[in-house]
């Protein structure tokens, strides 16, 4: 874990970064034997998973291209209620398209349900996922995940992309941060 300043906010280290990036060169091993002879279209939904594309992309051994949403979901408090906006579109039309949608972490799987569905609707050859974290105790929806990261506890997390109220994104590991960091928020 590379940010000294913020260790005492940390209760304790999940996943360290060596274990993330073996995770996410295995998995990326066996999508590019998987898509061998075509050129997938990696999608990313902002801003979480920005940096797990990124690692994703570059242990990729086939030619991908890379493309990038902004979505909102509306919901009370902590639970989607499935109602998504676009807020930023990708830039590629996905007609016809390998599509692998690259994830941070799927908690309820409610806003990656709906973008599954939407890049149907528009027409992709073929819709896979890639999430580096699952929580499997929160799932709400079926979900066929092709490629996982790990499997974690119900906990909060944040590094490698995850924020809480927008920090520690570039955590180059994941962790679980100490309760009183949220003393006082709601759940
Ligand atoms: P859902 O699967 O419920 O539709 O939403 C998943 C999104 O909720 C993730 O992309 C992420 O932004 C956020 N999320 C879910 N669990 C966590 C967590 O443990 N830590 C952080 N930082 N964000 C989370
Ligand atoms: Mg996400
Ligand atoms: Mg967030």
């Amino acid at each position: 874990m590379q940010i000294v300043d913020i260790e005492d906010e940390i209760d304790y280290e999940l996943l360290n970064h060596e274990q993330i990036m073996g995770k996410i060169t295995e998995v990326a091993a066996r999508a590019s034997e998987d898509y061998r002879g075509r050129t997938p279209l990696l999608v990313c939904v902002l801003k979480g998973a920005a940096t797990t594309m990124v690692a994703f992309s570059q242990a990729m051994t086939i030619p991908v291209e890379t493309d990038y949403m902004s979505l909102s979901s509306y919901g009370s408090g902590t639970v989607s209620s499935g109602t998504v906006t676009v807020r930023q579109d990708l830039s590629a039309d996905v007609r016809g398209r390998d599509v692998l949608i690259v994830e941070d972490i799927i908690d309820s799987g409610v806003t990656l349900k709906w973008l599954v569905g939407e890049l149907e609707r528009r027409g992709a050859a073929s819709v896979e996922i890639f999430a580096l974290l699952e929580k499997p105790a929160r799932h709400q929806v079926q979900l066929d995940v092709k490629y996982k990261g790990f499997v974690i506890p119900d906990e909060f997390v944040v590094g490698f992309g995850l924020d809480y109220d927008e920090r520690y994104r570039n955590l180059d590991s994941i962790a679980v941060l100490k309760p009183e960091v949220y003393e006082g928020e709601q759940a």
